[in-house]
């Protein structure tokens, strides 16, 4: 039961305040990419961490299209969907050195998706036994390194990945 598929209950929502008016992973893109933790944009899509991540190194890429439905994005978006996993993963692995990851996505509201009109795809890095010691207060995990500082790790990860190619 341990490594069952988290259910992502925790997932990017804003903090506090009121909550804003609109799709959150459309507002991000058009806001400050530190302030936000984007990791990377592409053409299609981006790469931001969880603001209440399952577990450090917790990403999601996301396409810029506002769609509910996989099978709406075209060719070239889902390839760049999937060249983006790919990356997070080398990322992931350089700085993390998982011994495993989770990833995959919850499309509707039943599949488990906390925000169902805006697909996007979950990457979680795991090690045995994380399910067990991290300290769980509130049902909120506590994370032992901060979003700024992971955020600046995989920033400078990607662009290490992407100088190599
Ligand atoms: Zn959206």
């Amino acid at each position: 039961m341990e490594n069952m598929w988290p259910p992502w209950r925790m997932e990017y929502v804003s903090t506090g305040g009121s909550q804003p008016k609109g799709c959150v992973f459309c507002n991000v893109v058009k806001d400050d990419d530190d302030k936000n933790h984007i990791v990377y944009r592409g053409k299609y899509c981006y790469v931001i961490l969880n603001k209440f991540p399952y577990n450090n190194g917790h990403i999601m890429i996301v396409p810029f299209k506002h769609t509910n439905d996989l099978l709406e994005l075209s060719h070239d978006e889902q390839a760049e969907c999937n060249e983006l996993i790919n990356l997070s993963v080398k990322a992931l692995r350089m700085i993390f050195n998982p011994q495993a990851i989770n990833m995959g996505m919850n499309m509707g509201k039943a599949a488990g998706a906390g925000i169902q009109e805006h697909i996007h795809y979950h990457l979680l890095p795991r090690w045995d036994g994380d399910t067990n010691f991290m300290p769980v207060i509130a049902g909120v995990k506590v994370i032992s390194e901060s979003l700024d500082a992971t955020h600046k790790k995989l920033q400078k990860a990607f662009k290490e990945i992407l100088n190599k190619k």
